[in-house]
């Protein structure tokens, strides 16, 4: 069986990796001819909204995915087979209008928000929330990209200049307590299945750090009802993604990956089945894998330049992940992991690896 995937970045790279154990087969398109996947699976290489390559695509395929959401909806209508997850999952995913519109919908607690599209709606947008709020673009941000953080007017009059060309959203600036995140998967059959919360540390937009299981069990409960509630929904095909803002104990969803993601990157060492072979699973319709965690999980992403592999690997117990990326400031070119017996230990390894490695982050 070979799963077609539109993306073939670090994502669609360890979806590969993960799947060649189980027998399966893969097939990536993407813009670069040098992108993650293609070091491990035949590429095509074409943009995204290349009908004909698309379609070359699907008819080599047996079942598509996709590893990025930013992927024209329109260019996946009609291949000759069946993409998981449903256009109309990632289509949600791909505005943040919809998305809040969505756990709106769903009665999933989200920030307040207004949809902006001229300066007049930013104007009402600041009287109505106030600040500090944040502005981003409904679509194509990623990694804190097309967004700003408001603190005055003169603040929203700079972001308008530099923002104010694309539909936005405007938002209330969460003083949260932790940001975490929750991963679950739905198979073909409906069964589903959730990873523990992620504690999840970000700067500048960035994911720097991830732990788990992150243990607080009323929001571990809340969290898998608001993530039960959209697989349902959308009778969702694969692994699915909620990040949250912890306040005052409860969650507030900011927004959601149709696809694997960054803060589920332990699962590859740290959980019975990883993230990537839970989607792959899924979306070729086999059943589901058990999703108990295997200790507790640090991963710390390496940004920007990788270091020496010697030193990285010197340190007992570590796991690296190169994703065989030119090196380019704020670029994801690889992770490393730790699975440690206690919280304490971990943390212990997370604090000597980051004076190391990201000196920029501190944990408590
Ligand atoms: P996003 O692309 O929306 O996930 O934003 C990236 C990161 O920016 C988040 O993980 C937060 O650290 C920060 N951020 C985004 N939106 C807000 C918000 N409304 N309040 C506070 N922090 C935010």
């Amino acid at each position: 069986m070979t799963i077609g995937i539109v993306g073939g970045g670090q994502l669609g790279r360890m979806l590969a990796i993960a799947g060649y154990p189980l027998g399966l087969d893969f097939l990536f398109l993407d813009r670069s001819r040098t992108a993650p996947a293609g070091q491990v699976a035949p590429l095509l290489e074409a943009d995204f909204g290349d009908r004909a390559r698309l379609h070359e695509l699907a008819s080599r395929s047996d079942v598509l995915t996709f590893d990025w959401e930013n992927i024209p909806v329109e260019s996946l209508r009609g291949l000759p087979c069946p993409v998981r997850p449903s256009r109309a999952a990632l289509a949600a995913a791909q505005d943040r209008a919809s998305e809040k519109r969505l756990f709106e919908r769903l009665a999933i607690p989200t920030t307040r928000w207004r949809s902006v599209e001229s300066r007049r709606d930013l104007a009402r947008a600041l009287s109505e929330i106030g600040l500090p709020a944040m502005l981003k673009t409904r679509r194509l941000g990623y990694d804190g990209k097309g967004q700003a953080a408001l603190r005055t007017e003169r603040d929203a009059d700079a972001a308008w200049e530099r923002l104010g060309t694309s539909p936005l959203i405007f938002e209330e600036l969460v003083h949260f307590d932790a940001e975490v995140s929750i991963l679950g998967a739905r198979g073909l059959d409906g069964a589903t299945v959730f990873y523990p919360l992620c504690l999840n540390t970000h700067a500048g937009g960035i994911l720097r750090l991830t732990r788990a299981p992150y243990e607080h069990p009323a929001l571990q409960r809340t969290a898998v009802r608001h993530l039960a509630r959209v697989l349902a929904h959308f009778r969702y095909v694969g692994v699915l993604t909620i990040e949250f803002f912890v306040r005052a104990g409860r969650l507030i969803a900011n927004e959601m990956a149709p696809r694997v993601h960054n803060s589920g990157h332990w699962t590859i060492e740290g959980a019975a089945t990883s993230q990537f072979e839970n989607h792959v699973r899924a979306v070729a319709g086999l059943p589901l894998g058990q999703t108990r965690v295997l200790g507790h999980s640090a991963m710390i992403n390496l940004i920007g330049r990788m270091p020496p592999r010697a030193r990285l690997l010197a340190h007992p117990g570590l796991h690296l992940h190169s994703y065989g990326k030119e090196p380019r400031p704020g670029r994801k070119l690889g992770h490393c992991t730790f699975v440690a017996s206690n919280a304490h230990a971990r943390d212990a390894w997370v604090r000597r690896l980051l004076t190391e490695l990201a000196p920029d982050i501190r944990i408590p």
